[in-house]
């Protein structure tokens, strides 16, 4: 059983609810945890904000020693956290593992950064005035995020939160909230002082109404689906809370005829259905040259059937369950909407019968769909990987800026010209270059259109939490 994490103590929910976290591929309970409300929100807002008194007045220094020692404890029990997120997640073990790796990277990658948040000195025009700006801690933050990344969506921004001197008040996913919970226990260990980190989980509206309500909650970061996104910006003007958004992604792959199609489809097979395809940034629409459209139809077909369904636990599994039975009836119900558009399924797209319990879905190659179809317009967020043709540069970008999101994107090609002219019409925030994880602890992340606000990662993700301050000296009096 977990409770909720407020002001360094383990309590239960104040109204004493519980809810199941679910093992994706067997149905079983891996744990019970309790299931809070508003009022819990508000004591851990409550502790947050008392915490921030002395939090934001330790120096980066002093928080770097906490959040690296947390990097390491990670690093220390990589083996223990990954268990857990695969019992939670279903996601294949190395999949967990590098996951986890990158989360310890973050810790360690922002108790540095934090030691560079400068400010500037401004020349005036007058030489009786001084100008200066300086960057100070937000104050309370909530944090939501979404299941998918069960150790890197939190900690992605809790780290930058915490460097920054601001004190947290999060809310995991309730699919995939144990992962959450080893981070929390590693940086209490690395000594956190109470109330500057606290979780509270359980009905996502009325915690968030409760963070939008609150005055001493300075913002929300926000990783999820563009529709949540879109109700905490409505809320947010009550007490104009400020946010950071990182919604949901439908990523487009122009794929050019200079490629090795060979090589582009083997690694395509692996990267579109990594973590099932439930990735914001996955490698979604597939846009592929006439003139190697056939080839490369068949060598992808081809690889996607060889990929290996099973619990991640097994050895050599490609592709673990979708993470509830609703996210497997949505990834269905467009398959059965392509279909009536006339769609033809290359591979996959069945419930596998070798399982008898779990989410599962063979993974999928669809061709034959238009632009206006639903696998083309809508973020799926499942193993389906749709094909479509172009004609030529102009023709690929148009149909790859035909989308309300813009998150990733991807160019594949050896020419020069064509990537550099491709990457700079592409209407997202980022762009891979032959390569499928265009993303790093170092550089910003972020999506343009319905795919969020602001960004995470990066010293402009530090920077998401800090206020700058202008401080105008006069030398007159
Ligand atoms: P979701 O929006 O349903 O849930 C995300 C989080 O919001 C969860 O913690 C949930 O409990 C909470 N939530 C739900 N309703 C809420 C409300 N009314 N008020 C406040 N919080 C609420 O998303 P999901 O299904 O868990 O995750 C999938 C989505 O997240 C996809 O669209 C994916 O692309 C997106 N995502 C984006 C990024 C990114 O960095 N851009 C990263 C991971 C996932």
């Amino acid at each position: 059983m977990k409770q909720q994490f407020i002001n360094g103590q383990f309590i239960d929910a104040i109204d004493k609810q519980t809810f199941e976290v679910l093992n994706p591929a067997t149905e079983e309970v891996v744990s019970l945890v309790s299931f809070g409300n508003d009022k819990d929100c508000l004591l851990a807002i409550d502790a947050a904000q008392t915490a921030f008194a002395a939090w934001s007045k330790t120096t980066p220094y002093q928080r770097a020693e906490i959040l690296k020692k947390a990097a390491n404890n990670i690093r220390e029990n990589i083996d223990a956290i990954a268990h857990t997120m695969v019992l939670e997640s279903g996601k294949p073990l190395p999949e967990a593992k590098g996951e986890i790796g990158v989360a310890a990277n973050l810790f360690e990658w922002y108790a540095e950064e934090a030691k560079r948040s400068y400010g500037k000195v401004i020349p005036t025009n007058r030489v009786d005035k001084r100008s200066s700006v300086i960057c100070q801690p937000m104050g309370v933050i909530g944090i939501i995020t979404a299941w998918n990344f069960p150790a890197y969506n939190p900690a992605r921004a809790w780290a930058a939160a915490l460097a920054a001197g601001c004190t947290v008040v999060a809310k995991p996913a309730e699919d995939t909230p144990l992962t959450a919970y080893h981070l929390a226990e590693t940086l209490v260990n690395a000594g956190l002082p109470n109330g500057v980190l606290n979780l509270v989980l359980g009905n996502a509206p009325a915690i968030g109404q409760a963070m939008l309500n609150h005055p001493h909650l300075k913002k929300i970061s926000f990783t999820g689906s563009t529709r949540v996104g879109k109700l905490l910006m409505d809320g947010a003007s009550k007490k104009h809370t400020k946010l950071s958004l990182e919604l949901g992604g439908n990523a487009p792959v122009l794929i050019f005829d200079d490629v090795d199609v060979d090589a582009v489809a083997k690694a395509a097979a692996i990267s579109r259905f990594r973590n099932n395809g439930q990735v914001c940034t996955s490698a979604q629409r597939f846009y592929v040259h006439k003139n190697i459209f056939e080839e490369f139809k068949i060598l992808i077909t081809k690889y996607v059937s060889a990929l290996k369904v099973g619990n991640g636990f097994e050895d050599g599994v490609n592709v673990g369950p979708l993470i509830t039975k609703k996210q497997q009836e949505s990834v269905l119900a467009l398959l059965e909407k392509a279909k009536a558009e006339g769609a033809e399924i290359l591979t996959g797209g069945n419930i596998p019968t070798k399982f008898s319990k779990g989410y599962f879905l063979q993974p999928c190659v669809v061709a034959g769909l238009t632009q206006a179809s639903a696998l083309a317009q809508n973020e799926i967020f499942g193993p389906v990987l749709p094909l479509f043709s172009f004609e030529d540069l102009d023709d690929a970008i148009a149909k790859a800026n035909d989308t309300e999101y813009g998150l990733a994107s991807y160019i594949f090609t050896n020419n020069l010209k064509t990537a550099t002219l491709a990457s700079e019409r592409l209407e997202f925030g980022i762009v891979g270059i032959n390569e499928w994880a265009p993303h790093g602890t170092e550089s910003p992340f972020g999506g343009w259109k319905q795919s969020g606000q602001g960004h995470e990662s990066g010293s402009e993700g530090l920077f998401e939490y800090l206020e700058k301050k202008l401080i105008s000296v006069g030398l007159s009096l």
